[in-house]
């Protein structure tokens, strides 16, 4: 018997023991192509050895030492790389490092917090965020979520916040209405929920630029974050892009806020970040937020002990490094082609696959009962479970999502590939989904 309380405490679990290129390998010798990369995690594969070194290098050195008395090298040389690729609109700003997601999201809801209370603002404490979404587990990033499941069981310990509808046009795009009237009428729900809880208490909005587990993978329809930018600008409110799963280059572009034209004044980023070698988050704040803090406190009112850990910030600066050497967000936009049109051909006409959608390496196939309703297969199936297991006996690895909006959705197969596939593997794993999916309707 186990030792480890897993996600599952009963089921039988391989235990992996190698990873190879896009592979990974268990103790068995089986070998699964990786074709989700965990959760959007595993962006250089398994066995990336700049990225090993780089890592054995730092612990040779220095691993670790307070931040409350020293900075570090890598730290400093990420903060910089991290601020020089931002999207326009950033400024001078300052990145802060922690170890999940979930922590980054806790990290960042405290800075916006701190930013209005320098700004003489205290009043602004009310969050807005949207529904579908999901920005980590914690008590703090499980409140802002709108994932109805996630939620449920610890609906009584959470923060109110507020939530309007995420971007969703398979769903939520009125028949003849254009792309734009749509991202118009979303965004502006933004407007409408400020003015009701009376702007001067409102402090922030938070969005994921791409919309991962809850909706698989969900770009904003065009000209919606302008929208947002101008609506936070005219009420003072603070915007904070979650790209933990959507940014370090998934999309196409290293943060996907890029593609939108607009900056956020608080980023958070974590999964790809470290690309799986290290636990590595981290919170970018724009010079808006680290101008108030200079000309106030000159404090940042949090710290965790590993915050900018030397090793986890090496290995994540070497995962920057090879994606820039190897050009590796040119390579995300090809093979994303490559993915998005294999889908499309192999499952743009299948009876129960609703909607196909994503952007770069980062795609999602939406399987319904019905396609001329959209109803979902009843829950009870446990369908997005059945098409993961349908797909690894197939060798190939999916991350699964049921849809998380009370039934309103369909099950989710999600496909999130590691930027150095091959073609031929990017056409494995259409194969294998395509197949799973009909095995299991
Ligand atoms: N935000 C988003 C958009 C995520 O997808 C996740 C995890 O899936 C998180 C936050 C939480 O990250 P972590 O699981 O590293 O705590």
């Amino acid at each position: 018997m186990s030792h480890v309380l897993r996600r599952s405490l009963t089921a039988e679990q391989p235990v992996i023991v190698r990873g190879e290129g896009a592979y990974l390998i268990d103790s068995d010798g089986t070998r699964y192509l990786d074709a989700c990369g965990g959760a959007a995690v595993s962006s250089l594969g398994h066995d990336n050895a700049a990225v090993r070194a780089a890592v054995t290098r730092q612990m040779e050195t220095i691993s670790y030492a307070h931040t409350g008395l020293f900075t570090n090298e890598p730290a400093e040389a990420l903060a910089d790389y991290l601020i020089a690729h931002a999207p326009d609109g950033t400024g001078d700003g300052r990145v802060m490092y922690l170890g999940s997601g979930s922590e980054a999201m806790e990290a960042a809801l405290k800075l916006a917090r701190q930013y209005h209370l320098e700004n003489g603002q205290p009043e602004r404490t009310r969050l807005i965020a949207r529904a579908p979404s999901y920005h980590g587990n914690t008590l703090g990033a499980l409140a802002v979520g709108g994932h109805a499941g996630r939620r449920a069981p610890f609906q009584p310990m959470l923060i109110g916040v507020d939530h309007i509808d995420a971007a969703y046009p398979y769903r939520l795009r009125h028949e003849n209405e254009s792309e734009t009237a749509f991202a118009l009428r979303m965004a502006n729900q933004l407007e409408d929920r400020i003015k009701a809880l009376g702007p001067e208490t409102v402090a922030a909005f938070i969005a994921e630029p791409v919309v991962g587990a809850s909706l698989g993978s969900q770009p904003a329809p065009a000209g919606y974050f302008k929208r947002i930018r101008e609506i936070c600008d005219t009420y003072g409110v603070l915007y904070i892009a979650d790209e933990v799963m959507c940014g370090m280059g998934r999309t196409g572009s290293l943060f996907a806020l890029e593609q939108e034209g607009i900056a956020a004044d608080i980023t958070t980023m974590a999964k790809g970040l470290g690309a799986g070698y290290m636990p590595i988050a981290a919170v970018m704040a724009s010079q808006t937020v680290v101008d108030a803090i200079l000309s106030g406190s000159g404090r940042l009112w949090n710290g965790h002990t590993y915050m900018s850990h030397a090793v986890a910030c090496a290995g994540a600066l070497a995962v920057m490094h090879e994606i820039d050497d190897r050009d590796l967000l040119k390579q995300v936009r090809t093979l994303g082609k490559r993915l998005e049109s294999g889908l499309r051909d192999a499952l743009g006409q299948h009876p129960h696959v609703g909607d196909i959608r994503g952007r770069g390496l980062f795609w999602t196939a939406e399987v319904v009962e019905d396609r001329a309703s959209k109803a979902p297969f009843d829950a009870k199936r446990n369908l997005a479970g059945r098409l993961q297991t349908a797909a690894m006996e197939r060798g190939v690895i999916t991350y699964p999502s049921q849809g998380c909006a009370d039934g309103v959705q369909g099950d989710h197969v999600l496909i999130a590939p590691c930027f150095t596939s091959t073609g031929a593997e990017i056409d494995r794993i259409v194969e294998v989904v395509a197949e799973s999916i009909t095995a299991e309707t």
